[in-house]
């Protein structure tokens, strides 16, 4: 029973579990002098990271949202640039582009994972199209075989937001390595969770990390070179009281000026534990969502997703759909859920209708898929590891009511 609602089945604001280990290092964290800030719990997560996700490169730093700025960032967009973008994801996703002079065109998604779909991205791609932006989404993959195949084909970048996909995996292997760069969240709701907040950029590229070490600790990701020999440096200006100081480099122009965006030590701490738990907690988050599998696909009118073989699906959301041609009324179903304890949230609004985006020429119409879905068909289920046998009973038997009699 949560603590903040009164359902007897509540949607999560906490979608991990937390245990001895934490609070251990917690307490050492805490009761000892150590500095809280930038430090070895950092690099131990980031070194977890990069071997779970089996990526060169691992930034840790303090939420999905910073990771997918940074992101945006590494693409150097020019306005008239195209950037192919999802309309079913938080606004996080693609919020960094409104700041750009970019024109932003919207794909629609498949009707049974939501995530991007490649046939009509494939007709979308021009000249100008730089970068794809697309999530996995409720931490089913998306088809990044296809995705990537095009983008080699047609030279732009990729961009995975993998924030839900943490303890997914496609064609063996997890998000975070399948495209160019790929982004993850700890937030409190999220697969694992470093306190609350925190965040993670993952990729391979050499060239990016130093700009991204860089920008994350309050320098500026910048066109830094070597000083020019002649030139003279702050270490050949006389100065008695600081003999040390010197800069050995130039700074011939600046891209984006830095931040302060380091993922603290007691974040770091626990995103490691958390980190060896996933397994754990995402066979539970399986195990959930199988159950109502069970129980919705006897059900008139409903559909559930269906997994690819060569997947494993996260299950940070658990979706399914109900069909307004057949007489069910998705928003009194939701309600009559409420009614019976059972909490469902709506995940997520069609960004290109959100106002910021309509104000940039966005129209309803323009992803029919994403729309119909939103506004008619989806509904998503509490599926947290923490949910008890008694709590997934107690769902699929409120389903069960609720549905046999929303056929009309
Ligand atoms: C949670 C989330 C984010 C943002 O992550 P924060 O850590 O909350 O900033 C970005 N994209 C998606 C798809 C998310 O679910």
């Amino acid at each position: 029973m949560s603590v903040e609602t009164d359902f007897e089945v509540p949607y999560p604001r906490f979608g991990s579990e937390f245990g001895d280990e934490e609070l251990e290092v917690l307490r050492d964290l805490l009761t000892s002098e150590k500095g809280l800030s930038q430090g070895p719990w950092r690099d131990r997560f980031e070194a977890g990271f990069r071997e779970h996700v089996g990526s060169a490169h691992a930034y840790a730093v303090t939420s999905g949202t910073v990771a997918l700025q940074l992101a945006v960032n590494l693409l150097d967009l020019r306005p008239g640039d195209e950037v192919i973008a999802v309309p079913q994801t938080y606004q996080a996703t693609i919020q960094p582009l409104l700041a750009l002079q970019v024109d932003v065109r919207f794909c629609d998604i498949d009707r049974n994972s939501l995530n991007i779909d490649v046939d009509q991205l494939e007709t979308m791609i021009t000249e100008r199209t730089r970068a794809v932006l697309l999530v996995h989404y409720g931490g089913l993959p998306a088809e990044m075989n296809r995705v990537m195949e095009l983008s080699r084909r047609h030279g732009f970048l990729v961009v995975e937001d993998a924030a839900h996909a943490l303890g997914a995996e496609y064609c063996g292997r997890p998000p975070g390595s399948l495209a160019d760069i790929a982004c993850f969240s700890f937030h409190s709701t999220k697969n694992i969770t470093t306190l609350g907040e925190g965040g993670m950029i993952t990729f391979d590229r050499d060239e990016w990390a130093e700009r991204v070490l860089r920008w994350r600790g309050n320098e500026c990701d910048g066109d830094y070179r070597v000083t020019e020999p002649g030139r003279k440096t702050l270490k050949e200006v006389p100065h008695a009281l600081y003999p040390g100081l010197a800069y050995t480099h130039d700074c011939a122009g600046i891209r984006h000026v830095g931040t302060n965006a380091t993922l603290s030590e007691p974040a770091s701490a626990i995103g490691l534990i958390q980190l060896g738990k996933l397994p754990m907690l995402t066979a539970r988050r399986t195990w959930t969502a199988h159950q109502l599998d069970r129980t919705l696909k006897g059900l008139p009118g409903v559909r559930v997703q269906s997994v690819p073989p060569d997947v494993r699906h996260a299950y940070h959301l658990y979706t399914f759909f109900v069909d307004r041609g057949a007489g069910i009324d998705r928003d009194a179903v939701v309600a009559k859920l409420r009614e019976l304890g059972v909490e469902s949230w709506l995940r997520y609004f069609p960004l290109h209708l959100l106002p910021e985006w309509r104000a940039r020429g966005h129209l309803p119409g323009e992803c029919p898929v994403a729309e119909k879905i939103w506004f008619e068909q989806q509904i998503n289920l509490p599926c947290q590891p923490t949910l008890t046998d008694v709590q997934v009973k107690r769902m699929r038997g409120a389903l069960e009511e609720v549905l046999l009699s929303a056929t009309g």
